[in-house]
Order: C-alpha cells, then structure tokens, then sequence
C-alpha cells in the first residue's frame, strides 16, 4: 500500500507540475492562490542606508533624510507584521549604523530568509519625478517574486494617493543586477525587491510624506503586501488573507534589459485654439513598446520651458488636453514631452498656434 501511493503521489505531482510548466507557456500570467505555507515564512527587512558619511545618508532634501525615514517605515513595518501568524522577520539594521550591502545579504542568507524587502525613499538628478516604484531582479524566478509582490504592494501605495511607476529591472555592465541589494541577495538564493515608496525632492510626494502618520500608513501598506503575498491571517488584528489571490507574471525566458530609449512615438496635433482664455487643445499620441509611457508635459514657448510633469493614462494610446497660454504671449508654439517609466522622454515637433484654429 505503502508503494502504490508513493507512485500515485509521483505521478500526480509529475502532472501537477507538468501542468505548471505547461500553463507558464499558455497563460501570459496566471493566478495564484496565496495560502499560506506549511511552514514559517521568514522575511527581511531592510531599512536602507544608514550611519554618518555622506555617501550612507541616502536622499536628503527638504528636511526629509532618507536614512530616517527607512528605520522609522522599518520599526513600524516590523511592528505590523509580528501581529500575524507565521511569519519570522527579521530587520538588518535598528539603529542608525553603517552596514555594508554584502553583510545586509549574509545577514538574511544566515537566518534563512525566504524574502528581502529592502526599504527606500527616491530622489532624481532632475528633482521632477514623484510616485512608487519597485526594482526586482532580472533573472527567473527571483524576477517573477519581485514583479509579483511589486504589483501587491504597488495597489497597495496607490491607495494611499501615491502614483505608481510600476516594477522595473536593471542590468549593469557585469551583466547581473545592478543594484547591490538585489545582486547580492541572488547570489545567495534569496528574491529581494527595492521599494523606493516616494521622492523626497519632488512636491506632490514630499507634501504627502510630511503628512502627519503617513510613513506609518506606508508601513501597513507594506505589511498588508506581505501579508497578501504570503496568505497570512492575524488573531490580533482579525485580518485573514489566506484566500487572497494574484495573477503571477511568466518566468522570463533571458533577460530583461531596461529601457535605455524615450518613447518610440510623440506626436501632437492642435485641434483648437480659444484666443479669448487662451487654450490650446492639444492631442498627444504617445506609444513606447518596451515600457509604459507615464508622464508628459508641455510648452507654450517652443520647447523653453515645460510645465510640471503630468499623469498619463497609460490605458490610452492618444489623449487629448487643454494647454493655457497667457495672454500677450508672442508666436505662441506647443512642444510636448512624453516619458516612459525610465523616466526616458521623447520631444513632438513644435507645432505653432495662431488664430487659424480658433474652434
Ligand atoms: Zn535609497
């Protein structure tokens, strides 16, 4: 008896993970059920940067350092997630110390950490860029972990009214992850993710995370995903997401190279001109193949200066918008930008305006 179910539980699982095998190539994404393991899961966070020098303070702009906030969403990320059960976390730092990329992985590698969650706040040379994003590894399985708790956690700050840049991938020049924390964590067998929650030198974000208790609510929102991805329940709190379930993303075949190119298409057409309020109603078509277009802004003056970035609606290929030019403005001249999730931009042609599109 004992034989014959040890070869049916062979040839059920063969089939089981035939069928896996065989729906990663059929389905572009699948769903998955997150219950919860068998066993304890153990996961890492990791507060970003740290210690005194500049090169470990991490972003620093409008009173906002990097360094603090990553422990602060890190206590409290901790906190959150001791309140359900099964799950061991660990921090790889709660003081304000020096740690090196390699000892934060070896650290997780000794506790056997299924999970790297490596906490930070963005800044860009540009000072333009605001909302969530989420670097994962380039590589297989480690790559489809990361965009796949990327999404969870990424509907997860959307509803917090931050703009989600989505999940990214970044190869350097040895041809493996660029980032240190994701490299090192892969060298040991570990998925590891990069959540930049907000940047501290743009306006929409920094206004948001000087809101009193918001880098609190960035650490439920953090839990939560964690909380999700793995099926976990909490006595204490009453919060049960054993049944929860998410589309799962393909192992990629090779690797996924970043976009290293603005997008493929940027087009206007001037469809109006009211010369009595001075609008312009301008229709941009913009289109990227590798990466989803998220941002556009615009010029009245020929391309001089261009207007704060605006949220694109990457549902639609072409959008139309209202462009205000002040009066007295001479040769008046609309030049649009469009910008994928590399925060890469393409330029339209100037298109002059003048009392021939009065609508
Ligand atoms: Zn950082």
């Amino acid at each position: 008896m004992k034989n014959k179910s040890t070869i049916a539980n062979i040839i059920l699982s063969t089939f089981l993970i035939f069928s896996f095998v065989i729906s990663l190539f059929i389905n572009p994404s699948f769903s998955i059920n997150a219950q919860a393991a068998n066993k304890n899961v153990v996961v890492i966070i990791d507060p970003g940067h740290g210690g005194t020098g500049d090169r470990n303070l991490g972003a620093q702009y409008n009173g906002l350092s990097e360094k603090d906030l990553t422990l602060q969403l890190a206590n409290v990320l901790k906190a959150e997630l001791e309140k359900y059960e099964g799950i061991t976390v660990y921090q790889t730092r709660t003081t304000d110390v020096i740690m090196s990329l390699e000892d934060r992985a070896k650290f997780a590698q000794n506790v056997n950490a299924d999970f790297v969650f490596s906490i930070h706040f963005n800044a860009s040379a540009e000072h333009l860029f605001y909302g969530s994003e989420v670097w994962t590894s380039t590589f297989g399985s480690y790559y489809q972990k990361g965009y796949n708790f990327g999404q969870i956690v990424s509907a997860e700050w959307n509803g917090l009214g931050l703009y989600q840049k989505g999940v990214k991938t970044r190869i350097g020049s040895s041809g493996n992850d660029y980032y240190g924390i994701i490299r090192q964590c892969v060298a040991r067998n570990m998925p590891c993710v990069i959540l930049e929650h907000a940047y501290v030198d743009q306006g929409n974000d920094v206004s948001l995370i000087k809101t009193s208790g918001f880098v609190s609510k960035l650490a439920q929102a953090d839990a939560t995903a964690i909380a999700k991805y793995y099926g976990l329940k909490s006595k204490t709190t009453g919060a049960d997401y054993s049944g929860f379930t998410y589309k799962s993303v393909k192992k990629p075949g090779g690797k996924l190279y970043q976009d290293e190119s603005g997008p493929d298409q940027c087009d206007i057409k001037v469809l109006g001109y009211d010369v009595a309020s001075g609008n312009v109603l301008v229709e941009l078509t913009a289109v990227d193949k590798q990466s989803p277009v998220i941002y556009f802004s615009y010029s009245y003056d020929g391309g001089n200066h261009f207007c704060p970035l605006q949220m694109w609606d990457r549902t639609k290929p072409t959008q139309s918008f209202n462009v205000k030019v002040p009066s007295g403005t001479v040769n008046p001249t609309i030049v649009v930008k469009a910008y994928n999730n590399y925060e890469k931009d393409s330029t339209s042609a100037p298109v002059a305006v003048n009392a021939s599109f009065v609508y």
